[in-house]
């Protein structure tokens, strides 16, 4: 496998994309998942209703999309 090349960006957060003990990723409020529509107290990044396994598993595959696009292209 060659190595991957590094996009410039912020580091992730360490253990995972999302650092999810921050209080921006918390609401009082429940409110559906947007992904599985069960009602989380959780937010995403863009603080939409989210559960975190909900939120990582449509990140991860947001990327393996946009790797294969890249590959596709030649670009990795
Ligand atoms: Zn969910």
């Amino acid at each position: 496998m060659p190595p991957r090349r590094r996009r410039s960006g912020p580091p992730p957060a360490p253990g995972g994309l999302l650092v999810w003990s921050s209080s921006a990723h918390w609401s009082d409020q429940a409110r559906p998942c947007r992904y599985c529509g069960k009602l989380t107290h959780l937010r995403d990044s863009k603080r939409s209703p989210a559960h975190k396994v909900c939120a990582e598993g449509a990140l991860a595959e947001q990327q393996q999309e946009a790797e294969a696009v890249y590959r596709a292209q030649g670009e990795l």
